[in-house]
């Protein structure tokens, strides 16, 4: 593709023919305000808030104008901020938003942009139409509409990432609002629960039903791990609070999975503090399952490998490995069937 050469605020900037100003920006380290766009998913300019100035006059969406050579873009001047606080103004206006009562306080794009502008919630009496809070039918996601702000974002999710076109918007002007199916609970829908939506809904219109009552999000840790599901090695951002307790996974876009996760990847991490978890192996001993130590429980099985080798040969045995494993540990099964066991009696789940 072509480069091309521009300016950013003044900036001398390179990027590539048919890259709009937003991808430009982005690509340069230039913040442009942005809800409804996000890099996954198509541009539809919705939002209005990252108008930038062209050439000195044009006000355009960045995220849907393509960058053109030798252009002159400034991102924020007095009356681009008082547009964008305008904006903002008018969506908190909509809806309700009492981040006391969120999910979504301290990890929500619009309560960002409210403080940055400095905007405060206005006076002015506007109907407001009192919209759907569904937090009982799905156990998988909360909805409140009344914090939606109709950025689309879940709507095209669900369409271009999951595929599963769960979300749509309808009626028209100011009765617009989302709806699952053809207007179905969230629970009773043909949602699967991937919660990719949840992860890109930029405010606490959809939440996940693990963060409820488990602390504050600007509190919870963070460690990036592998999903133990299957073979695919989803790569997983799993938070914490400060008890230590799992509250959220989020897909972490350096995977193999680019940031999306299937319904185990996302929700099924509950086992893993499950007080009925095996912690110590256990051994049947006069019918009953008792604990015993590591050694015991090894010693115990090599015994009955070794006996059964010698009274019916190495085939007798054989090892079924699993895709939930690591390479390195299905590496090491098969070594120790052929190099220790002496047989080729290997397989695995993935095959199946
Ligand atoms: S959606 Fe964002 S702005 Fe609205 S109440 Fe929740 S945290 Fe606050
Ligand atoms: S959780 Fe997944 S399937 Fe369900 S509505 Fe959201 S994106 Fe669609
Ligand atoms: S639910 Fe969230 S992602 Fe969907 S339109 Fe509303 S604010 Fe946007």
């Amino acid at each position: 593709m072509d480069k091309i050469k521009l300016t950013i605020d003044g900036k001398e900037v390179s990027g590539l023919r048919g890259q709009t100003i937003m991808e430009v920006a982005r690509d340069n380290g230039i913040d442009i305000p942005h809800l409804c766009y996000h890099p996954k998913l198509s541009k539809t300019g919705a939002c209005r808030l990252c108008l930038v100035r062209i050439d000195g006059k044009m006000l355009k969406t960045s995220c849907t104008e393509l960058a053109g050579d030798g252009m002159s873009v400034i991102t924020e001047d007095e009356a681009l901020r008082n547009i964008r606080k305008w904006l903002l103004g008018l969506l908190l206006m909509e809806g309700d938003h009492n981040c006391l009562y969120c999910d979504a306080d301290g990890d929500c794009e619009l309560q960002r942009y409210a403080k940055i502008y400095n905007v405060e919630k206005t006076d002015e009496d506007f109907p407001r139409n009192p919209r759907e809070v569904d937090y009982v039918t799905s156990n998988a996601i909360k909805r409140n509409e009344n914090r939606c702000i109709l950025c689309g974002r879940c709507i095209r999710a669900c369409k271009e990432i999951q595929v599963s076109n769960v979300w749509g918007f309808t009626e028209r002007g100011s009765q617009t609002h989302l709806i699952a199916d053809d207007d179905r609970k969230i629970g009773e829908s043909s949602c699967v629960k991937c919660g990719t939506c949840v992860q890109l809904c930029p405010t606490g219109a959809l939440t996940f039903q693990t963060v409820s009552g488990k602390g504050l999000n600007w509190e919870l840790k963070k460690e990036s791990s592998i999903c133990i599901y299957c073979g695919v090695g989803c790569k997983i951002d799993f938070y914490t609070n400060e008890e230590g307790v799992l509250v959220k996974a989020i897909g972490n876009d350096d995977g193999p999975n680019k940031g999306h996760l299937c319904v185990k990847g996302r929700f099924g991490f509950d086992f893993v503090q499950s007080p009925k978890r095996l912690t110590k192996p256990l051994m049947k001993k006069d019918g009953e399952f008792v604990e015993v130590g590591w050694k015991e429980a090894l010693d115990f099985v090599a015994g009955r490998m070794r006996a059964v080798k010698e009274k019916d040969g190495p085939d007798a045995i054989a090892a079924l490995s699993s895709a939930k494993c690591t390479n390195e540990e299905n590496y090491l099964m098969q070594k120790f069937m052929r190099a220790v066991i002496g047989s080729n009696n290997v397989d695995h789940c993935a095959r199946l």
